[in-house]
């Protein structure tokens, strides 16, 4: 398992459970749910609770430490660790598996509303439909 030591951030107590939440989170390659968040740190031979791992991430979240990507209104909520990089994910309404986009569709969005003394500092994106393998069948 990895050593959270280093970029643990500031202001924020360390604990057995956080650390692994955030360990967890940095291995990961792609979004996860807490359910799948939560199988990890059990795999890895900790003990924790779902609910705290919920409240951990909640807290992360807070903390601007994980994005949270929710699709389909909140069903399934999915958190990556935040790299600060932009990105959208599109969703398959059949299989719910999470597709990266290598574009964001609002780009030209941002400063035509900044005009209007509004000051953008993100945005979220739904984007739903069938995988390939999905639309197939
Ligand atoms: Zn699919
Ligand atoms: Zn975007």
């Amino acid at each position: 398992m990895k050593e959270a030591g280093e970029g643990w951030p500031s202001g924020l107590k360390k604990t057995k459970a956080r650390e692994g939440v955030l360990s967890v989170l940095e291995g990961a390659d792609k979004p996860l749910s807490a359910m799948e968040i939560y199988a990890e740190i059990k795999k890895n031979g900790e003990s924790a609770w779902l609910s705290t791992v919920y409240r951990i991430l909640e807290l992360f979240v807070k903390k601007g430490i994980v994005v949270k990507i929710t699709v389909m209104s909140n069903e399934m909520a999915l958190y990556e660790l935040n790299r600060f990089q932009h990105k959208h994910y599109a969703v398959c309404l059949s299989c719910h598996k999470i597709i990266l986009m290598d574009n964001c569709p609002m780009e030209k969005f941002i400063p035509k509303i900044e005009d209007k003394d509004f000051h953008v500092v993100g945005h979220n994106l739904e984007i739903y439909g069938y995988c390939g393998q999905c639309s197939g069948k």
